[in-house]
């Protein structure tokens, strides 16, 4: 076990054993081992495709999961620093839960037609005051199942599951449970700002409403069973989207993401591929936490969270101090731009709306109410599919560039003081 101290303190323990690798050996080693007698998944199975077949895999499997999870190290209890004053919304944009849970009786990958309609029906009725509606994918129009996976709220694997894909949501969608996605149910809670206790009160009531009506696929020593075991356990991701404007600009945040990265954290850019990240924004998650409880998760990413945005403000401030005025000439130039285009395209919107909620954060620029939720908002309804299901005119590519103008000039000119 090695110990790792990184960033002003927090703890992260380096993983060891990684199971992928230990069952590649694993099959070396036992290539006549037998098949799963429910689904009659083998070893081979798991190496072409990283996934186990059905609940009854881990009984037969069991003791090569219990081997591999037996070579990683308990990890400590995050202490979560105790920030006063730390203005963390401006910089945590949303907080997310997820939770995964399979039944007991069916293969984790079943496409067999109505596999989730009972499930759908629970959540429904158990949640009556929240309005909770479900629809299947197939049903679902093209434009809207895109907005969304456009807004992180439906997977591309879910998307692509005409089968018996389906969407369990209340109508603002802060809570989404996607069933017939990789696992069979994905039961996730999205709130504004930084709150990851109440986006996990929220699945967790979810999930309990489930397992009290059905069988869900657990074990006493795994926990809960997922399609790929490196879920297995509390079967929770839990993660911040958080705005990290000063760090990217000094280039710190790839270092910061190559550290994080395999130590049960992942660090990538919400918009932009590869190193071009985009919007200055981040997505922070765990993975890969067997033995973690969920108590124990929230708090390393929480801990990892506020290191992270004091980080951020500590280098903000300097860069403030060496570079005042090509930050402000920055940030009016971005708003220069956002409240007279004609026509914008999405990349042009995510890179001024990027500056201007750096200049909000400085104190550059005022808005009325809510600084930094008038631009958070503005980060999501500038997405192509987003601006198409909210106007029937946006058919064309020049059309949405010229109403994604008009509508960021519109909330733009009536927030500002
Ligand atoms: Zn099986």
């Amino acid at each position: 076990m090695s110990i790792v101290n990184c960033y002003n303190g927090v703890v992260i323990i380096d993983f060891k054993g990684d199971l992928i690798d230990f069952f590649q050996s694993a099959n070396r080693r036992h290539r006549n081992a037998q098949l799963c007698p429910s689904c009659g998944f083998g070893l081979d199975d798991f190496n072409a495709t990283w996934r186990m077949g059905c609940s009854v895999c881990y009984d037969i499997f069991g003791p090569y999961v219990r081997e591999a999870l037996g070579t990683q190290t308990r990890h400590p209890v995050f202490e979560v620093p105790s920030v006063r004053n730390l203005d963390i919304g401006n910089f945590v944009v949303s907080s997310r839960v997820r939770l995964a849970r399979n039944l007991e009786t069916i293969p984790f990958r079943t496409r067999a037609e109505g596999a989730f309609d009972s499930v759908a029906e629970t959540i429904v009725k158990r949640n009556r005051e929240k309005h909770f509606a479900s629809t299947h994918v197939s049903s679902l129009p093209v434009d809207m199942s895109h907005a969304l996976f456009e807004q992180h709220l439906i997977s591309q694997e879910l998307l692509h599951n005409k089968k018996n894909g389906m969407i369990v949501s209340e109508p603002e969608n802060r809570v989404v449970i996607m069933l017939g996605e990789e696992d069979h149910m994905r039961i996730q809670s999205i709130v504004s700002g930084y709150d990851l206790d109440g986006a996990f009160a929220s699945v967790q009531k979810i999930a309990s409403d489930i397992e009290k009506a059905h069988p869900v696929a657990k074990r006493p020593d795994f926990g809960y069973l997922t399609s790929c075991p490196t879920n297995l356990g509390s079967a929770m991701r839990a993660s911040v989207m958080v705005f990290l404007p000063a760090l990217t600009i000094t280039g710190k945040i790839s270092a910061i993401a190559d550290k994080l990265s395999s130590r049960h954290l992942t660090v990538r850019g919400v918009y932009g591929e590869g190193s071009d990240f985009g919007g200055y924004m981040y997505q922070i998650s765990n993975q890969g936490c067997h033995t973690m409880t969920t108590d124990e998760i929230l708090a390393m990413v929480k801990a990892v969270t506020l290191q992270l945005v004091l980080l951020e403000k500590q280098t903000e401030a300097g860069l403030f101090k060496s570079e005042q005025d090509q930050i402000i000439d920055g940030v009016m130039r971005a708003w220069g731009l956002l409240t007279n285009a004609h026509m914008l395209t999405s990349a042009e919107a995510v890179e001024n709306i990027a500056f201007l909620k750096l200049g909000s954060n400085l104190g550059i620029l005022r808005f009325k109410n809510d600084n930094s939720k008038i631009i958070d908002d503005l980060f999501f309804i500038i997405q192509p599919r987003t601006l198409i299901t909210q106007n029937n005119r946006a058919s064309g590519t020049a059309e949405r560039d010229k109403i994604r103008a008009r509508m960021v000039r519109e909330k733009l000119l009536q927030a500002r003081i």
